[in-house]
């Protein structure tokens, strides 16, 4: 029994736990300690501290504290052994853990993007110049080797990264050497689109959704919609003073999208950068263009 139980506490540690389960926190201090509002008791001032090294939170506002399986206890009002079948139930991350780590993760992407003159130039061969623009679209850059650090010093465990899909198995960073576009679907952001520098690599996505046509909650009321076949053509021609654009995500524009486009606007063009039409000839007859 006390072998199964540390085992299940190696496999998911108290700050991944509490993470899927929205808590926000931010280091406090050295000693891998992170601090936020108690999901015990209501408070508005930060006063509970979570030891990611020893595995142990405490709480000085209602005094609890104790490890990953007493916090369920107390949590969801279980007995210790209720609390262990609940947590040998597989998890699943949160679409609002996934935003926090992703949201992370974009930052960091961001401030990379200074530090390799590569990387802007890439940029600036495709067409993007304007720094206010790259800003506003949190365009990044995956130099690789260095996210698995700055996340685990945030507090993300190895697997929960692995889990989202941002580090292969060997702890490499999945986006190396792309530029990276966060997509975002109700203000979150719920995957990224990384394309190499190079063309060494192909251009890839985190597993999961894509979230739909992309900026497409802002262009939604639009009359008139301009749709693109990817996001450097939306992004060049964003620059270019068309705002109210959006782009398919992935290789495919499939019928549901545009159909779901179609009913919302009431014309839908494309200029004549927009290719996929001609990749995929019998798709858009069909939804009716
Ligand atoms: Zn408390």
């Amino acid at each position: 029994m006390g072998e199964d139980v540390d085992k299940l506490k190696q496999h998911l540690p108290l700050l991944d736990y509490l993470r899927q389960h929205n808590w926000i926190a931010r280091p406090a201090g050295r000693n891998s300690e992170f601090v936020g509002l108690c999901p015990l008791h209501a408070e508005t001032r930060p006063s509970f501290y979570v030891n990611a090294r020893k595995n142990l939170f405490y709480c000085h506002g209602c005094g609890q504290g104790g490890d990953l399986i007493r916090f369920v206890q107390l949590s969801r009002n279980l007995s210790f052994r209720q609390s262990l079948a609940y947590l040998e139930q597989p998890a699943v991350p949160t679409d609002d853990s996934a935003a926090a780590v992703l949201q992370e993760t974009t930052a960091f992407y961001q401030q990379q993007l200074d530090h390799y003159p590569e990387a802007m130039r890439y940029l600036n061969q495709r067409g993007l110049q304007d720094p206010a623009l790259i800003k506003e679209l949190q365009i990044g850059y995956a130099p690789g080797g260095s996210l698995r650090r700055y996340l685990t010093a945030a507090g993300y465990s190895f697997d929960l990264l692995r889990q989202f899909g941002l580090l292969n198995s060997q702890g490499a960073d999945a986006f190396y050497q792309r530029i990276v576009f966060p997509l975002r679907h109700s203000k979150n952001i719920v995957n990224l689109y990384g394309r190499s520098i190079s063309n060494a690599f192909a251009h890839r996505f985190l597993p999961g959704s894509k979230g739909g046509l992309y900026a497409w909650e802002q262009v939604q009321q639009c009359s008139e919609v301009i749709l693109v076949e990817g996001l450097f053509d939306y992004a060049v021609l964003w620059q270019a003073g068309f705002h109210n654009l959006t782009c398919s995500l992935g290789t495919h524009l499939n019928a549901d999208q545009f159909q779901s486009e179609r009913t919302t606007s009431r014309t839908a063009t494309s200029p004549s950068s927009w290719r996929a039409r001609y990749r995929h000839p019998p798709r858009l007859p069909a939804s009716g263009t």
